[in-house]
């Protein structure tokens, strides 16, 4: 999949509305703050600004209200994660019965891409993350315009001789502050946390919508995949043979080793990059004390 850094620097130098997604890893890939970065990006020539975490929070509700509708239920075994896109095509042709149960809800690259043109109807939107998979995945996506890797801004920045850490430590206030729930995404195990955290809400929700969900739920029974490598990839072959031998009901697979913090796109080493979520955590708010996660 070609790089399609030229389109994005022709549409900037355009002057065109061109906001920046930066996925949740993409936030710890640079020695500067968040803050930083996202001013790295504004003196880039980017508009605004919006992190994908604020799309993970959907993904969230989203994923945690299929799973009490089909999983918790009954009508269905299991359920697995959609937001590894190399995960969904590989399932997809490897394990086909698996791949029956990939979840229909949408990745955060594709919420954040809703609400960024839904508040910004004329915006260019750029996601940056952490692999090439996502590009393919983007191309897909009707409000994702281009995809970038943190390898491809790397190279931007230094060809325009910008440097994060030395740009104000200011936020840019133009969204509400990510969750701590969705900033972690990019680390393997937190996806399905994010999903438990959710259950409450997205109950609420099936209720407000006056479904029942009937009594004897079941509980999340999280399985975790991480990397999907050839060990891995002969065990869920074999519970594609046999469904009722899986022994959870949520597998959460994460192709890269650790999750998106070790994706191939990536500048910084998968340890560094998790030393620095642990920085930025307690600044951020609690998923369930955000009360509108549908909005910016
Ligand atoms: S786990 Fe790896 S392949 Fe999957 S989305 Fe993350 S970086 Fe890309």
């Amino acid at each position: 999949m070609p790089s399609q850094i030229v389109d994005v620097l022709r549409k900037i130098r355009q002057k065109l509305n061109v906001v920046a997604m930066p996925a949740p890893s993409l936030m710890l890939q640079f020695d500067a703050t968040t803050n930083q970065l996202k001013q790295a990006l504004i003196k880039l020539g980017f508009s605004d600004v919006v992190e994908v975490a604020l799309g993970a929070d959907l993904t969230s509700i989203n994923e945690a209200e299929e799973f009490l509708e089909n999983v918790a239920t009954g009508k269905q075994p299991l359920m697995t994660t959609s937001c590894c896109p190399a995960w969904v095509r590989a399932v997809s042709l490897h394990a086909p019965n698996l791949g029956t149960y990939v979840s229909s809800t949408g990745s955060p690259m594709k919420y954040t891409g809703d609400l960024v043109k839904q508040r910004y109807p004329d915006a260019i939107t750029v996601f940056i993350g952490p692999c090439t998979a996502k590009r393919t995945e983007g191309i897909s996506l009707e409000n994702v315009d281009h995809v970038l890797t943190a390898e491809e801004l790397l190279c931007i920045f230094q060809a325009a001789e910008i440097d994060p850490k030395t740009m104000l430590d200011e936020e840019l206030g133009t969204t509400r502050i990510p969750s701590q729930e969705g900033s972690q995404y990019c680390q393997t195990q937190n996806v399905t946390q994010a999903v438990i955290v959710a259950v409450p809400k997205a109950s609420e929700r099936i209720k407000s919508k006056s479904q029942e969900l009937g009594e004897d739920l079941k509980e999340i029974q999280p399985i975790f995949i991480s990397p999907l490598d050839k060990r891995a990839f002969k065990q869920l072959r074999q519970w594609n043979d046999d469904i009722s031998s899986v022994p959870g009901n949520l597998i959460e697979v994460m192709c890269c080793d650790g999750g998106c913090v070790g994706g191939s796109g990536n500048i910084s080493a998968p340890q560094t990059s998790v030393a620095r979520l642990k920085t930025i955590l307690p600044k951020r708010p609690l998923f369930n004390d955000i009360e509108d996660i549908e909005n910016l």
